[in-house]
């Protein structure tokens, strides 16, 4: 198979991360999550994380340059050799334009879901510490990590007034991207307002 370099774009909260945790198996690449990167800097208190923290808790975007840095340093493992799904990058134009002359995307999936959704899920979000995701609907135990069995705790950027920045943020200055991949032919619109099951059916159709 040809390899596969693909960008997960969507609002916060519209499945990109639960989405390319169950394709890169599927596709045998790794999912890279910049956010789950720096929250990662965060814990182990990095001059990075240090930088980022404040940013990140306002709900606003840590500077391209910083980005760069970082996707540039994943790039090099060995595991990125035979592709990658991004979760999270790019997120402005500059880092969309940097990341054509690093290693040019060949697949954009653009996950549709409705504010009232976003905020659902985001609101019921829980997270532990080896960055897995989860949500108050579908948990037995409301306090323990389905996946690991960890303690979860609410990002401090699923908090309502983080949220509505959040989304402004994603709306000013990454919903561009998808008139940017469009205009490249290698977007597909997925309908995101469904289960994770019925989301994944779709995109691996749309993948084919
Ligand atoms: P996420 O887990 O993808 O929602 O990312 C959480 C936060 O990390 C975002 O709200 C941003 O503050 C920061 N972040 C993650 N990826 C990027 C990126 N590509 N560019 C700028 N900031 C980012």
């Amino acid at each position: 198979m040809n390899e596969m370099r693909i960008v997960m774009l969507g609002p916060p909260g519209g499945g990109k991360g639960s989405q390319a945790q169950r394709l890169a198996p599927d596709l045998g690449v790794p999912h890279i999550s910049t956010g789950d990167m720096l929250r990662t800097a965060i814990r182990e208190g990095t001059p990075v994380g240090l930088a980022a923290k404040a940013i990140i808790d306002r709900g606003e975007l840590v500077p391209d340059d910083v980005m760069l840095d970082i996707i540039k340093e994943r790039f090099a493992q060995a595991d990125c050799q035979k592709g990658f799904i991004l979760d999270g990058f790019p997120r402005t134009i500059a880092q969309a334009d940097a990341l054509e002359g690093l290693r040019p995307v060949t697949h954009v999936i653009n996950l549709i879901v409705s504010d009232d959704v976003i905020v659902k899920r985001l609101s019921g979000r829980r997270s532990c510490k080896n960055n897995h995701t989860s949500h108050i609907s579908w948990m037995d135990d409301p306090d323990k990590c389905p996946v690991c069995g960890e303690a979860v705790f609410q990002r401090d950027d699923d908090k309502p007034e983080t949220v509505k920045n959040r989304l402004e943020v994603y709306r000013k200055n990454t919903a561009p991207l998808i008139g940017y991949y469009r205009d490249k032919g290698i977007l597909r619109d997925i309908e995101g307002d469904v289960t994770v099951e019925e989301a994944n059916r779709a995109i691996h159709e749309a993948l084919e």
